[in-house]
């Protein structure tokens, strides 16, 4: 009711500006189909070929990306490769669109690299594809050129799809720089899926994209991007005004907004690294390299009251207001995963805490 009131309040020569406005804007968007050349043109700066604006979907947000992928590949026996630790939406959207998951793990000990034997070892002819995340969440890996070549190679002789999902693009403070997966669409055919929520810190944005990076075309070959295509045109899309933002956005973000964020993980990182190594009963195997997260390990034999990583989080919270995650929500029971996207001094001042937690719930000896 008050909105109608204050409609009416608005002067008709408002109305007739913003309709002017409304469809100035719209023309400019149809004049560039920019929004796809946008996306193309940002993701192919890294890639040894040039992606055309059809291989660009639009979704809402790298969620609904991982959706339509899912729902595009199922059918009746199918199964997906999944890595543990994982994102568990992967799980969920699966189990929704009733594909079996199986779980390759990831190793903390070589930098959390895919295990290719287990990838090898789980697959048969109803494996419809695998799922990297890179940089990844809940590890913090970064992998290498050589490792998503390997990565490549096994989908390849496995003859299924690499789902990559690239959400922490660029979100890099180690040695190994980002190479998206989509560098080895030549060898295997990879859905590549991403956003602006992660990069921008916009998570509430809602603008998210689904990528074929396949020169070979093996995809639209196999009608997979039709299925995409008719999946999305029973989906609502981003919100056009932000659809209308993504040139600038992609274009015109200046480096030193990357470079701020980038340092203050980096520094984010050390200090995680470091600190972790003073508390007893948590151990670090591999310092993050990206995303935004660290997993950690647990030692209940030093704890005295402690039953498992679950009661840990829930003690953690309520004793001393730190949140952090249980590994088993991620697939890896008694670990910890860390979020450490916070100002240097509060991650400074929660780990004081987790520590003298852990001090107070040591085992006595
Ligand atoms: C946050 C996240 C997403 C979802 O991204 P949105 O753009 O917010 O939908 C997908 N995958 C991973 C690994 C994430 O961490």
């Amino acid at each position: 009711m008050n909105q109608i009131l204050t409609v009416q309040r608005v002067p008709p020569t408002i109305f007739v500006l913003l309709s002017i406005l409304l469809i100035l804007f719209r023309q400019k968007i149809e004049d560039f189909s920019t929004v796809f050349e946008a996306i193309a043109e940002y993701l192919s700066t890294d890639l040894p070929y040039k992606l055309s604006p059809d291989d660009v979907y639009l979704t809402v947000g790298c969620a609904q990306a991982i959706e339509v992928v899912l729902t595009v590949l199922a059918r009746p026996g199918a199964n997906i490769l999944l890595p543990r630790p994982g994102y568990p939406y992967y799980e969920a959207r699966a189990a929704f669109s009733h594909i079996e998951v199986r779980h390759f793990d990831l190793l903390p000990e070589n930098g959390w690299e895919v295990d290719l034997d287990a990838v090898e070892a789980l697959a048969d002819e109803n494996t419809v594809a695998m799922v990297i995340i890179n940089p990844g969440n809940p590890c913090g890996n970064v992998y290498s050129y050589q490792h998503l070549e390997k990565v490549a190679e096994t989908a390849k002789k496995l003859g299924i799809l690499v789902i990559a999902d690239e959400v922490y693009d660029h979100l890099t403070f180690g040695c190994n720089p980002f190479v998206p997966m989509g560098v080895f669409g030549e060898t295997v055919p990879v859905l590549t899926l991403g956003s602006i929520s992660k990069r921008w810190i916009v998570p509430g944005w809602r603008l998210g994209w689904l990528v074929t990076s396949d020169p070979n075309g093996i995809l639209k070959e196999t009608k997979i991007v039709d299925c995409i295509i008719g999946c999305l045109n029973i989906s609502s899309d981003p919100a056009t005004f932000i659809q209308g933002a993504i040139l600038q956005i992609l274009e015109k973000t200046k480096g030193d907004f990357f470079k701020k964020i980038i340092d203050i993980l980096r520094q984010d990182a050390d200090i995680i690294y470091q600190r972790i190594r003073e508390i007893g009963c948590i151990t670090c195997p591999h310092k993050p390299e990206g995303s935004m997260f660290v997993m950690v390990k647990l030692d209940l034999s030093l704890l005295e009251d402690i039953k498992d990583d679950m009661d840990f989080c829930f003690k953690l919270a309520k004793e001393e207001s730190v949140i952090v995650l249980p590994g088993v929500s991620v697939g890896l029971k008694n670990w910890l995963r860390i979020t450490f996207a916070i100002e240097p001094s509060s991650l400074e001042e929660a780990l004081e805490r987790i520590k003298s937690f852990c001090k107070r719930h040591a085992k006595k000896k």
